[in-house]
Order: structure tokens, then C-alpha cells, then sequence
């Protein structure tokens, strides 16, 4: 079967991930580029030799010979962009956060569906290798029944000088880093039935929060807790790896720095290095999230030629953006959010 053609909207710091990993996906590579900034198409274009290059997505729509795009542009482009593809019947990936609102988000999803074509959000991080050993165990029976669970992001790391966006908006960690945690905690504990969230801002420099303390409510009846900070100075700094703690009926998982594995139950305690692997052009300590793009970016070409649903598709992603706005709304009310009330 020829391979899937590929078109990249966003030549920006993260789609040079975006770029390698899709060379490295089997049967699929990407034909066209379009960034409204001619010195990032270029530098993009050169490195990866793609003759076709856009400064406008509608003209890079209009002249079409693409099967899927892949958008990977910031949060304000994100609706007009999945719609433009929808309109144009081309399936589509869109980087997270999914959407400015909820409303917005609802909204792609419906389009995509009228036109009959995938939506993938491009939440890669739990095919991150460590989170997808923990789902492993979990799905092995190693610890029975999960009844609580915590999901933890403390780091220290200068996300600023490579993304300067981040600093500047009203909203930061839990749009940013805390929605790749919650959609992990969704994907090992399930959906959420009710959100709590308490927030502050520690960096003077920055406008929006960057420490968020979130308790959920699991529809199984498990509780967990995402607890995230990019304000946390630790010996070792563990930027990106996200730590977790299950305790089930039958026993415990700890996935803690360092890529350590521990599983106690009634066989005794294992203990497995789960480290992710160094890709040829990955560099640390983003290898771990590198790696993971390269995951999800195979899983939409094998669905995309099978016709199966994807595991971040835009409908299972409204689930996890509903947590973001209610983190934001309860924090800033100090109640409790009903989240089944938002979808
Ligand atoms: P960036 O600002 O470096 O890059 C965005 C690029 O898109 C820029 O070059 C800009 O010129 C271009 N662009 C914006 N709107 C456009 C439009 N309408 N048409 C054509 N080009 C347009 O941003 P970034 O740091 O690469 O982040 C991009 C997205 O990736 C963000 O949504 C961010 O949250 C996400 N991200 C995801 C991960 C992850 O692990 N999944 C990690 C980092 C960033």
C-alpha cells in the first residue's frame, strides 16, 4: 500500500519533533509545510528537503495531494485550521491544548464528524513508555482494583526560553503541562465524575499559574490526585517525567524518578527499569516525550489505514479539556465541578 501523504501546519520548536518522528513512521511521510513565518518554513523545509511550502494553509488546502495534516501550530489557529480541514474532507491531528474553549473544542469535533473524517489530538503523553508500562500492569490484574491514585509533575526546568509564549498568558500550567496529567489520569483510572482545584503563581516573571493541586473523582469510584509545579528546585531535577502512585486492592505501583518501576503485591515486590529509548535524533531529557511523539504519530497512520478510532481522538479529548476548564473554574470558585454537566 503507497504511503500516507502527509501535510504539517506549524513549523515551529516542537513540530522539528513532529518532523523526525514521521520520518521514522512506517508508510507514511510528509509532502507539504505552511508556517506564516518564512524564516521557520524555511529552516524546516531545508532540514527536512520538502520542496512544497506554504505561507498560507488555504492555498496548501486548495492545491490538496495530502491524506491527513498534521497541526501543529499554537491554541488561537486550532479551530479555524481543523475546520479548514474538514471542509476539505482531509483528516486531521491537532496539537493539545485542543482548543481556546470548550465550546470551541465541541465544535471541532461536530465538524470533523458532518464531514466524515478522523480528528486526533496529538496528547502524547501517555504513549509515553513508562505510562504505557504502568496501563500494562494495571490491565495484567498486578494490583486488583485501583482504589486511589496520584499523578505527579514537579520540576524546576526552564520551559520559558524555548517556548517565551508561555510566560505571557493569562493561563499557564494546567492548559500547558497539567493537560497531558490529567489526560493521564483519565487513560489509567477512567473518567471523571468530579473535579477540585486549587492554584498559584510562584514566578513573579510569568503571568499565570504555575503550581495546581487537582482532586478528582473517578466514575469507578477511585480518587486521584494531579499535582503539578514548574516552581518545585529539587536535587535531581525529574523534568519530563510524570511519577505515579496507585494503590489497588491487591497491591501498589510506584513509577518514580529515574524510570523505576516498583509493583508490590502478594508474589512479592518487582522492580523494572522502564526507561524510554533515545531515538536517533531524540536529545535529553525530552527523549521521553520525543519518543512518545513518535508513538502516537505511528498509532494515526496504522488507524488511519485500518479505519479504527484513535486513542485521543477529538470526542475522547473532550473529556480531558472539560478537566481543564474545570480546574480553571474551581479554583477561581473554590467548588467543586461536576464535569459529567459539561460534556
Ligand atoms: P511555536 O510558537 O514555536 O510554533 C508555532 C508555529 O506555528 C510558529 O512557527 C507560527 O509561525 C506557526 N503558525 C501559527 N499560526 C499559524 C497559521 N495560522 N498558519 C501557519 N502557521 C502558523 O509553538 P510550539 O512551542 O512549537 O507549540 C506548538 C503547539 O505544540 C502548542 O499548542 C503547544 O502547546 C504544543 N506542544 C506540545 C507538546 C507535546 O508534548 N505534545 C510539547 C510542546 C508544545
Amino acid at each position: 500500500m503507497a504511503a500516507l501523504r502527509g501535510a504539517l501546519i506549524g513549523c515551529g520548536f516542537f513540530a522539528v519533533n513532529q518532523m523526525h518522528a514521521w520520518a521514522d513512521v512506517a508508510d507514511a511521510e510528509i509532502v507539504a509545510i505552511c508556517d506564516r513565518d518564512p524564516e521557520r518554513l524555511k529552516l524546516v523545509g531545508d532540514q527536512f528537503g520538502i520542496e512544497r511550502r506554504y505561507s498560507d494553509a488555504a492555498e496548501m488546502f486548495a492545491d490538496g495531494g495530502f491524506d491527513f495534516v498534521d497541526i501543529a501550530t499554537t491554541v488561537q489557529s486550532h479551530r479555524a485550521l481543523v475546520e479548514m480541514a474538514a471542509a476539505h474532507r482531509i483528516p486531521a491531528i491537532c496539537q493539545k491544548p485542543f482548543a481556546k474553549t470548550l465550546a470551541d473544542a465541541k465544535a471541532m469535533v461536530a465538524a470533523c464528524k458532518a464531514a466524515g473524517v478522523p480528528l486526533m489530538v496529538h496528547e502524547n503523553f501517555r504513549w509515553q513508555t513508562p505510562i504505557q508500562a504502568v496501563r500494562k500492569a494495571l490491565d495484567a490484574g498486578a494490583i486488583g482494583e485501583p482504589f486511589w491514585g496520584r499523578f505527579s509533575f514537579r520540576s524546576g526546568f526552564d520551559v520559558f526560553s524555548g517556548q517565551p509564549y508561555l510566560a505571557e498568558g493569562e493561563r499557564f500550567i494546567i492548559e500547558d503541562l497539567g493537560i497531558h496529567t490529567l489526560d493521564i489520569a483519565r487513560y489509567i483510572l477512567g473518567d471523571v465524575t468530579r473535579l477540585t482545584a486549587r492554584t498559584r503563581r510562584v514566578n513573579p516573571k510569568i503571568k499565570g499559574e504555575d503550581v495546581a493541586t487537582i482532586l478528582l473523582d473517578h466514575d469507578n469510584g477511585a480518587t486521584s490526585i494531579v499535582d503539578v509545579s514548574y516552581a518545585t528546585k529539587l536535587g535531581t531535577e525529574p523534568f519530563p517525567e510524570t511519577l505515579v502512585e496507585l494503590d489497588g486492592t491487591d497491591g501498589t505501583i510506584r513509577l518514580s524518578q529515574g524510570y523505576r518501576l516498583e509493583i508490590t503485591n502478594a508474589g512479592g515486590t518487582t522492580v523494572a527499569d522502564v526507561s524510554p529509548k533515545l531515538l536517533s535524533w531524540a536529545a535529553r531529557p525530552w527523549h521521553n516525550i520525543q519518543e512518545s511523539v513518535f508513538a502516537i504519530q505511528q498509532h494515526w497512520a496504522e488507524r488511519l489505514k485500518d479505519g479504527g478510532e484513535t486513542s485521543t481522538s477529538g470526542a475522547d479529548n473532550l473529556k480531558t479539556f472539560a478537566l481543564v476548564e474545570a480546574a480553571y473554574e474551581s479554583a477561581a470558585s473554590g467548588r467543586p465541578v461536576d464535569i459529567k454537566a459539561m460534556l
